[in-house]
């Protein structure tokens, strides 16, 4: 069900629960106004009083006596009784006499018939069985006169006569409302509790899918209570008209009545009885037959029956007492404690209220048992708000532990792509500088097996983001030719390595700049390309790319991609896009695959507003169509320019020189890794041994030991800074290296830095980041004789000295990536969240751009480990270490191309510097949130 379909139900109920509540409150306000209000016995306010006079009665067999009302004496079945009295002289004009009477009757006034009522007269079959109200006008001409009343009923009990009130007739029906009004408004707001718990059961199975059977049970049972306590109810005919099918009603739904409780008592003892209760049920259901026939036969009236009735349900209600005894006894109440208390009560309320029946005409019925349906009501909202707590703890253990898995998870993917980045890492270089053959293929399966598991490992924690719910999914312009050119470039690729063919069919009409987040539309169509070459064996992939404009800017673009692979079955078809299934495991059990791609895809494609649908068929292949909502930026038509737009580009940042020098020998010296790591990249094609050191205690041991041709120092570090380093060397004469030229490596690029440090003692200074072309030139300035530097300007294939150029040096990197579809798409996720030109930058300063997700990554991890150092310097108020760590990040963030976290970074070096500990604490979080983010994205990238 849709969220808004949802919604929309949830507000329908709590409309429907708003309702009966505003009745409620109307109710009870009625009747606290008739308690008020008309319960006044002062006739003089012209409202109405009982008919307070001594009566005579004479039965049929000549017995008299005197009496007030009520009066009840038992005279034999058919015999007949009159009853009269002298009327009082208070009578007014437009007085109303009224009273509760029953069946067969006349009334007369000195003689004179003013109202007779039949009780044969009943338009259904079988005798009226209820009392109702009657009234006749009085007048002051009425006043001392004598009335008269015979009855004369064969066939029911008859020697009874009730209460006379005499008044206006608002006054006389605000009376009767005060006498029964308490019960009816009991039982309306019974039976508007009833309606919401039967709203809130089908909202809730309907939203939910969850039916609580026990709670529906409860809802009807309350139901079929209210609605007997109306229709039993003497105000029934004020309320509802003089309609005497309310008391067959009434009679009727006697035996039918604890039907559903029944029931629900058996639910909530989980049908350990059921047989018993479904005795119980044909029992109550054959007395409500026989009693019903037995009435519209004329052969004996529910009044009649009304006995045998009460003790088949007293039985009922002993088996049922019994069976809860007997669940004490084997230890199951607790289960339902709440419930049997509320079914004891209930029972002990309705054997009050049958006894209340039998021995007191008239009872308006319904009182009792009303307060003991409440009972049961309120037991069992403790029992289910018990439920309701122990799901909720149930359900929060379930979320609580589902995060820490998906934490775990993510933890876990991060933890693992650390060391399989060096794996990976040292694998490349391996393939590079190897030449055996055999290696060479152990190292290519590393390689492979290692782009495997990097790609569940990004599934992985993917699929914990969108479980957490934090998922990132960015808005930035893209270049739709862009997006298109890698794609069609990785579906030649991955269907020409399993010799598949390709049908490409890209709609000109698309948009030329797109708004959405490029990385996740590819990754989207990445993961369909893969699926369709990895479930395909022979014949062709196809991609197809349109879209329509849905909105405002809004446009719909729709990738299809089809293969004539192993198809799905119709009944598979739903369960494939389910978190961790596979399906045809038969088939596919050679085929590598964690189930989580189309999962993620159909996630990712929802969160952009879209959808994914497949359509397959068994043996013949599939169509997957994903709709992903962007935004239009640029409406120009795209055309045919996808074709070549991204490899140029790629071609020239890519394209760079280097040199070598065998023989020449350097020390670079950097506390941070990834530095390191760049300028061992940047210089290998040279041919130069790099000697790499990352602090300066090192350095002096080395510099002893060998003779360096130059050396490469990093002012701040830890210990021993690049200064001391640089003190130590230059001490004396005859240390190794006192003539080596000691060119500074800094982040503090400062105007005016550079003189600093050539007072210092340095011979030259690079700032950080170092780009390749920098390098070079400070090579041949230091290393190359004098005579070789002047035209070391040019590149080209020239040999220069031991310098040899060489363009073509870092070919292998300036190709598109590889086969390897994935690095390339985390490349070009760090482009995107780098922006193109700082990219470039970092690509330009790595010399490569696959290396640049490397060194990103080591500069990521490197950031957040100094951040730690940060925060525990800041603790222990250790402003030296807090001012290297900043500076350290400085230095990375320049790397990387950050400019603003690179000046945020110098300022908190400079705090440090400056022991400025206010600024520091208070910007701190700050500080690491900003960092942090930036550097867990790099991470997530690559
Ligand atoms: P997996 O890692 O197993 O490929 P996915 O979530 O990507 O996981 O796919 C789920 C299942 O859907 C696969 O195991 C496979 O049975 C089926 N499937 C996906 N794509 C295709 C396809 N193009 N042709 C046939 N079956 C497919």
């Amino acid at each position: 069900m849709s969220n808004n379909k949802r919604e929309g139900l949830e507000r329908l109920i709590y409309i429907g629960i708003g309702i009966s509540w505003v009745f409620v409150a109307v109710v009870i306000t009625l009747w606290i106004v008739s308690m008020c209000f008309f319960r006044s016995d002062a006739f003089a306010e012209g409202r109405c009083k009982d008919l307070d006079v001594t009566w005579t009665y004479k039965t049929s067999t000549g017995e008299t006596g005197e009496c007030s009302l009520p009066f009840r004496i038992n005279i034999p079945l058919g015999d007949r009784i009159e009853f009269s009295a002298t009327l009082p002289d208070d009578i007014g004009d437009d007085t109303y006499l009224s009273w509760l009477g029953g069946r067969s009757f006349t009334l007369y006034i000195d003689g004179a018939k003013r109202l007779s009522y039949d009780g044969d007269d009943a338009w259904l079959p079988g005798r009226i069985v209820k009392s109702k109200f009657f009234s006749i006008k009085l007048s002051r001409a009425d006043c001392g006169k004598t009335i008269l009343i015979v009855k004369d009923e064969p066939k029911s009990r008859n020697g009874y006569l009730g209460t006379f009130t005499y008044g206006n007739m608002l006054g006389i029906i605000g009376d009767i409302f005060a006498d029964y009004g308490f019960n009816i408004c009991a039982a309306f707001i019974l039976f508007f509790i009833s309606v919401v718990i039967l709203l809130i059961n089908t909202g809730i199975a309907t939203i939910y899918k969850i039916d609580n059977l026990s709670f529906r049970l409860l809802g009807y049972g309350m139901m079929s209570v209210a609605v007997w306590v109306i229709s039993d109810s003497f105000l029934y005919q004020t309320l509802f008209g003089d309609a005497y099918i309310s008391g067959i009603i009434s009679f009727m739904m006697t035996p039918i009545m604890p039907l559903v409780f029944v029931r629900y008592i058996d639910e909530v003892q989980k049908h350990r009885y059921q047989k018993v209760y479904i005795a119980l049920v044909y029992v109550l259901l054959t007395d409500a037959i026989i009693t019903t026939v037995l009435h519209f036969t004329d052969i004996a009236s529910f009044e009649l029956t009304m006995l045998a009735n009460d003790i088949i349900i007293g039985a009922v209600s002993a088996v049922i007492l019994f069976l809860i005894i007997k669940d004490a006894t084997a230890g199951h109440l607790p289960e339902y404690k709440w419930v049997a208390i509320g079914i004891i009560g209930l029972i002990l309320f309705s054997a009050f209220e049958m006894i209340l029946i039998n021995i007191y005409t008239p009872y308006s019925g319904g009182l009792f048992l009303t307060l003991g349906i409440y009972f049961l009501l309120i037991c069992s909202m403790i029992h289910t708000i018990g439920d309701i707590i122990t799901s909720e703890r149930e359900k929060r253990a379930a979320i609580d532990a589902s995060l820490v898995k998906s934490t775990f998870l993510a933890n876990m993917s991060h933890e693992i792509r650390t060391p399989i980045n060096s794996i990976m890492g040292m694998n490349e270089m391996i393939l590079r500088e190897n030449k055996d053959p055999d290696i060479g293929t152990y190292a290519d399966h590393i390689k492979r097996s290692c782009n495997l598991l990097m790609s569940i490992i990004g599934d992985v924690l993917d699929f914990s983001k969108i479980e957490t719910g934090k998922i990132n999914i960015v808005s930035d312009p893209y270049s739709t030719g862009d997006l298109l050119s890698d794609l069609t470039n990785l579906l030649n690729e991955q269907a020409k390595a399993k010799s598949l063919g390709v049908e490409l069919d890209i709609s000109g009409d698309i948009p030329t700049v797109l708004e959405g987040d490029e990385n996740r539309v590819k990754q989207v169509v990445i993961n369909l390309i893969t699926n369709a070459v990895k479930y395909t064996k022979t014949g062709h992939i196809g991609l197809t790319a349109y879209g329509t404009p849905v909105h405002g800017s809004s446009y719909e673009l729709t990738f299809e991609v089809s293969d004539t692979g192993i198809g799905i079955k119709d009944d598979d078809q739903d369960k494939i896009f389910d978190s961790f299934t596979r399906v045809d495991q038969e088939k596919n059990r050679n085929i590598q695959g964690t189930g989580l791609g189309l999962a993620i895809v159909k996630a990712l494609c929802n969160i952009m507003g879209g959808d994914i649908t497949v359509k397959s068929k068994y043996g013949e292949g599939s169509v997957f169509t994903a709709k992903l909502i962007q935004n239009v930026v640029d409406p120009a038509p795209l055309g045919t320019s996808w074709k070549q737009v991204r490899r140029k580009e790629q071609e020239r940042v890519e394209y760079r020189a280097s040199f070598k020098a065998p023989g020449k020998r350097i020390l670079a010296v950097d506390d941070n890794e990834s530095n390191l790591m760049v300028i061992r990249q940047l210089l290998k094609k040279t041919e130069l041994t790099v000697d790499l050191v990352d602090n300066g205690k090192d350095v002096i041991g080395l510099c002893r030991e060998k003779k360096y041709d130059l050396i490469l120092l990093d002012h701040m570090m830890p210990d021993l800074d690049g200064v001391d380093v640089l003190g130590v060397i230059r001490q004396r004469p005859s240390n190794t290296n006192y003539y080596t030229p000691i060119i500074v490596l800094t982040a503090n690029a400062t105007e005016g830095s550079r003189k600093e440090y050539i007072a210092a003692g340095f011979d030259d200074y690079i700032s950080k980041p170092v780009s390749g072309e920098k390098l070079e030139e400070i090579m041949a300035k230091w290393i190359l004789p004098a005579k070789e530097q002047a035209s070391n300007g040019k590149k080209g294939n020239d040999i220069i000295s031991g310098f040899e150029i060489d363009d073509s040096s870092l070919a292998s990197e300036s190709k598109p990536s590889s086969p390897n579809s994935d690095s390339a798409s985390k490349i070009t996720a760090l482009e995107e969240l780098l922006g193109p030109d700082v990219f470039k930058q970092v690509i330009i300063y790595c010399g490569g751009r696959e290396f640049a997700g490397k060194v990103l990554a080591k500069i990521a991890e490197d950031s957040l480990k100094a951040l730690d150092n940060m925060k525990n310097a800041l603790d222990g108020e250790d402003f030296k270490s807090y001012s290297i760590n900043a500076h350290s990040i400085k230095g990375m963030m320049a790397s990387a191309g950050m400019e603003n976290l690179r000046d945020h970074a110098k300022e908190h070096e400079f705090a440090a510097k400056e022991e400025r500990i206010d600024y520091m604490r208070e910007d701190y979080e700050a500080f690491a949130e900003e960092i942090g983010d930036f550097c867990k994205k790099v991470l997530d990238c690559v």
